[in-house]
């Protein structure tokens, strides 16, 4: 069924977290609580727009708190650079999203019609996602460190009719590219004090004007909420769209995998120009009416320990780069803060290393929970519970609601279907590719402009994630690799992550990332390109001990053959080591798709 020799998983166990989990019911129970959940019983939950007038994510996040006996709660407490902060209630968020919408509206921006923004975590950027829902209108957030190409790219491809932006990132990222874009009716400038640019219009000025227009327009579930485009990861990035519909996944994925109650201070890293930055940096705590934490400035080792002490966060959702570089800082940095009010930690975006589960057992005094989804699926899809034990290294089980599967492959690593039934894996600890039943709410509603990519998708009743996973024999899924990094080497089919989680258990590696490269005898032969921890210094003999430490725990076949010293792995803006440009760049090939490629820079 698969080719290659399939070996088992390696799966340590933590024992689930303390008591501080609130996770209600109880996943412990997790086939029962799997057998009765519905979707349309999570749709219950949420309230749906007064007068039966449809269902808004706005609406579920903030009016209906602002209603009610939350109104006065902090929904979003923004850091900025000097450490102070400024906080929006969730009536003031309801009043500013309710402006924003009516400065749309009366612009003549309606259903349907597209809003950019090109902004960093300040207050805008929220108040914009919001009020644009509120208008019926699609919401598409851009990173604001794109440069212009990828900025027009995308504003062309999503035919953008309103860009919220600033003054700096409008000279530099929009004026060049202007002319090119006739659809981009509207420049609102979050910074205009007064003084707009030609061509621009002061947002300040317009919401001041703006009646607190609180009269949601009416939006169906299966209406299009927002625009998202993928990472970049493997290719060109996609824009995936999804629906209203999306903000039932975001609750009940809220509640299960993340474990949000009202009471909580949630800090989420992700910035949201990623999808994980806008389904778990805004609407699923804000769901939930917890009061969010952003901070407005970048990853900085000593600032984040000060934000997660200072601000007393209770659940924090980052990402395995993130943690790797707090890792790669030493464990004294964490030293001096009191991090007792955390209760929960998540990752999220690329494979997380056991050794990043154990660390933060030990440094943080929690474990972190891995969970899996994308860009396409909207939601969490697949967790390390909190009332489970973890297993370092897996991604965890299904959520509630979702039905998730390994599809065979064929000789040439292709999907399995015959007669238009997929042939799954059945057996314990064999690789396949990761398929979810469609269906759930937040799943992807489309690839804008790319209906055929979109139905490529679908096979056998599946939806195809195009992930390589193992199962084992309690249901725990664990990530091997992309389809288009695996690498096959005499025989073996190896997934780069199994590689790099083992190097890193070695003394002096902080970080790696590992790709085949072509090889007459074996096929592929492992190549790493390893990322050294302060302290320790390239060396050819510090390369042989490397390259003898991963034989001894993965054996000969598996272990990488080549090993580099670099001081920066190729990564995607969300974090992604850019595997495909590690590479292209080693044997010569064009380097492809780089918009969101991280340009080098300092590291804390
Ligand atoms: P593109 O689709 O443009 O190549 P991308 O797939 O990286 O980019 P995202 O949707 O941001 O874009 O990322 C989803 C992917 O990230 C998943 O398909 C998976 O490969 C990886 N990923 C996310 N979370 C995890 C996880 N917990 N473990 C392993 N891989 C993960
Ligand atoms: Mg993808």
């Amino acid at each position: 069924m698969t080719a290659g020799t399939e070996r088992p998983i390696r799966r340590p166990v933590i024992p689930k977290g303390p008591a501080t989990y609130r996770m209600p019911p109880n996943l412990a129970d997790y086939e029962g609580v799997r057998k009765s959940f519905r979707w349309d019983e999570a749709r219950r939950a949420l309230s749906g727009l007064p007068g039966s007038r449809g269902l808004n994510i706005a609406y579920e996040a903030v009016d209906r708190h602002a209603a009610g006996s939350r109104a006065g709660r902090e929904a979003l407490r923004f850091i900025r650079a000097d450490g102070s902060t400024r906080s929006l209630s969730y009536a003031e968020l309801a009043l500013q999203t309710g402006r924003f919408a009516a400065v749309l509206r009366d612009l003549g921006v309606g259903r349907g019609d597209r809003v950019f923004s090109l902004l960093g975590r300040s207050p805008e950027l929220y108040v914009a996602v919001l009020g644009t829902f509120k208008n019926a209108s699609v919401f598409c957030p851009l990173f604001s460190a794109f440069g212009p190409e990828p900025v027009r790219q995308r504003l062309h491809l999503g035919a953008g009719r309103v860009l919220v932006t600033t003054r700096a990132l409008y000279r530099k990222k929009v004026a060049p590219i202007r002319d090119t874009l006739p659809d981009l009716r509207f420049i609102l400038l979050a910074d205009a004090d007064g003084n707009p640019e030609p061509d621009t219009l002061d947002l300040a000025a317009l919401l001041a004007q703006a009646p607190p227009d609180q009269d949601i327009v009416a939006t169906q579930p299966e209406d299009m909420a927002l625009l998202h485009f993928t990472s970049g990861t493997t290719g060109t990035p996609k824009g995936a769209t999804h629906v209203h519909e999306a903000v039932v996944a975001h609750y009940a994925t809220g509640l299960y995998a993340l474990d949000l109650h009202p009471e909580d201070i949630y800090w989420c890293t992700a910035d949201p120009g990623w999808v994980t930055g806008t389904s778990y940096g805004i609407i699923a705590p804000l769901v939930h009416g917890v009061t969010v934490v952003v901070d407005e400035e970048e990853l900085d080792v000593d600032r984040w320990y000060r934000i997660l002490a200072e601000q007393h966060v209770t659940i924090w959702y980052t990402a395995p780069t993130a943690l790797r570089m707090l890792m790669k800082a030493g464990a004294e940095r964490a030293a001096g803060h009191d991090l007792s009010a955390l209760r929960f930690i998540a990752s999220v975006g690329e494979p997380l290393n056991p050794e990043a589960v154990v660390w933060g057992q030990d440094v943080l005094g929690l474990p972190v929970h891995d969970n899996w989804w994308q860009t396409e699926t909207g939601g969490i899809m697949i967790a390390n519970f909190a009332s489970m034990p973890i297993r370092p290294g897996s991604m965890g089980r299904p959520l509630p609601g979702i039905e998730a599967a390994l599809v065979a492959r064929d000789g040439q690593g292709k999907p399995l279907i015959e007669n238009g039934a997929a042939t799954l894996v059945t057996e314990p600890d064999v690789m396949g590719e990761l398929a979810l039943r469609p269906g759930w709410p937040s799943m992807f509603r489309g690839y804008l402009n790319e209906e055929e990519r979109y139905r490529r998708c679908f096979a056998g009743g599946w939806y195809l994630t195009g992930d390589l996973a193992k199962r084992d024999d309690d249901g725990y899924f664990w990530f091997v690799g992309r389809g288009d990094d695996v690498i096959k080497s005499s025989g073996h089919l190896i997934g780069p992550f199994e590689v790099e989680s083992c190097l890193m258990e070695h003394r002096s590696v902080a970080e790696a990332g590992v790709i085949g490269i072509p090889d007459p005898v074996a096929g592929e032969v492992v190549k790493a390109f390893v990322e050294l921890r302060p302290g320790h210094e390239p060396s050819e003999e510090l390369r042989l001990e490397i390259i003898g430490f991963a034989r001894k725990r993965l054996g000969a076949a598996i272990a990488p053959r080549l090993v580099d010293f670099t001081t920066n792995l190729p990564k995607t803006r969300s974090g992604k080591i850019l595997r495909r440009l590690l590479k292209a760049r080693e044997l010569g090939l064009p380097e492809g798709d780089l918009s969101t490629l991280e340009q080098a820079g300092p590291r804390p």
